[in-house]
């Protein structure tokens, strides 16, 4: 079995590359990454040596290098994590957000198409969904939740959705799509919420939050989503859409608060700053259907997980200061100022 998994070198596909070579001792894993801001071959240093996983440096959106490498590696699935992913960015600059998102996908499955694939899975997001009000804890999106995208973002996910659904029906590409809440664990690049806090937290900086922090996002830790993958990928229905969601709602601001909490430091770093344009409220998933056709559930409690994610970023502040102290700079000063 070759899997070609796409933005290997960011947050969730490294993290899922991590449990594939683990878990699947006899896959050869491709990584196809052209290496953006985002991605980083330092992440994948423990697997380069590793005889069944290879890194390609190419972008998904190149038709050339992607066929070249489909006649290279005959590859049986496809799972695409490559995208441009940080809703901010897509508020300042949209076009990438197209190219990438949604042009990358249809690249992707053109060599599917022309090589044959078993499998093409696209790794999207709650955000399709746009969010729910915050008086209605009793609502929760289901994989019939009319798609209702509020940023740049997250209406390029939508379009890619909806082109890999276009796929399947007049193509008959065996496709599956899953679409996750927030994700938090290793390797998250430090201008997510959480990465973004423990860093700052740990530097004695002030913990930017939007608006009042009111907002509330459903967290579910790295490794729960990369096992919800491999259990889509393997014996999920084609065609279907499956959501992945931790049942773990949590405000932003409580989340500054636990990250202050463990890291003994003052709350009184907390800064309010001016709200995200167009911020969605609330996202909440319902996985029952995941759930009831293919037997997952998330197994960390937020409270164990975001222990483990904060020691992690203890134990490995080269990776995350290397960042920071790297062209990341400009844009953290562009977003909050030089503080
Ligand atoms: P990330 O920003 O950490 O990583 C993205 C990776 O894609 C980077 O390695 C980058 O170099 C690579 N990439 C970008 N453009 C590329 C291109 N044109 N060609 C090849 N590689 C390219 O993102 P992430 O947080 O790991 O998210 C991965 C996927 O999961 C995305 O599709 C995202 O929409 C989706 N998702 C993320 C979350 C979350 O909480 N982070 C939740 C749900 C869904």
């Amino acid at each position: 079995m070759t899997i070609i998994v796409t933005g290997g070198a960011g947050f969730i596909g490294s993290n899922f590359i991590f449990h594939m070579l683990d878990k699947y001792p006899d896959y050869r894993i491709v990584c196809l990454d052209c290496l953006t801001y985002a991605g980083n071959l330092s992440t994948l240093e423990s697997v380069m040596e590793n005889p069944n996983f290879r890194f390609v440096k190419e972008s998904i959106t190149d038709r050339e290098a992607v066929y070249k490498l489909f006649e290279e590696e005959h590859p049986d699935m496809v799972v695409n994590f490559a995208a441009e992913s940080h809703v901010d960015r897509s508020i300042e600059n949209p076009e990438v957000f197209l190219d990438t998102n949604i042009k990358g996908t249809a690249v992707l499955m053109d060599a599917c198409r022309k090589y044959g694939i078993k499998r093409y899975h696209q790794v999207s997001t709650d955000e399709v969904y746009g969010d729910l009000p915050l008086d209605r804890p009793d609502l929760f999106f289901t994989e019939e939740t009319p798609i209702h995208t509020s940023s740049p973002y997250s209406s390029s996910k939508a379009g890619a959705d909806l082109l890999v659904l276009a796929y399947h029906r007049t193509y008959g590409l065996p496709v599956t799509i899953s679409r996750c809440s927030n994700n938090y664990g290793p390797y998250h690049f430090p201008e997510k919420l959480i990465p973004l806090m423990i860093a700052n937290a740990l530097n004695d900086k002030p913990l930017p939050v939007y608006g009042k922090g009111e907002n509330v996002r459903d967290w579910l830790y790295v490794e729960d989503h990369c096992k919800a993958i491999d259990l889509i990928i393997h014996n999920g229905r084609v065609g279907e859409v499956y959501n992945i969601g931790g049942h773990n709602e949590m405000k932003n601001i409580d989340i500054v608060k636990i990250i202050c909490k463990e890291l003994g430091k003052p709350e009184s770093l907390i800064t309010y700053v001016t709200d995200r344009k167009g911020h969605d409220m609330r996202y909440a998933i319902d996985p029952t259907k995941i759930h009831n056709e293919l037997g997952w559930l998330p197994e960390t409690k937020f409270a164990d997980g975001i222990k483990k994610t904060i020691q992690w970023y203890l134990d490995n502040k080269e990776w995350w200061e290397n960042i920071i102290s790297g062209e990341y700079q400009n844009y953290y000063e562009k977003m909050y100022g030089n503080r």
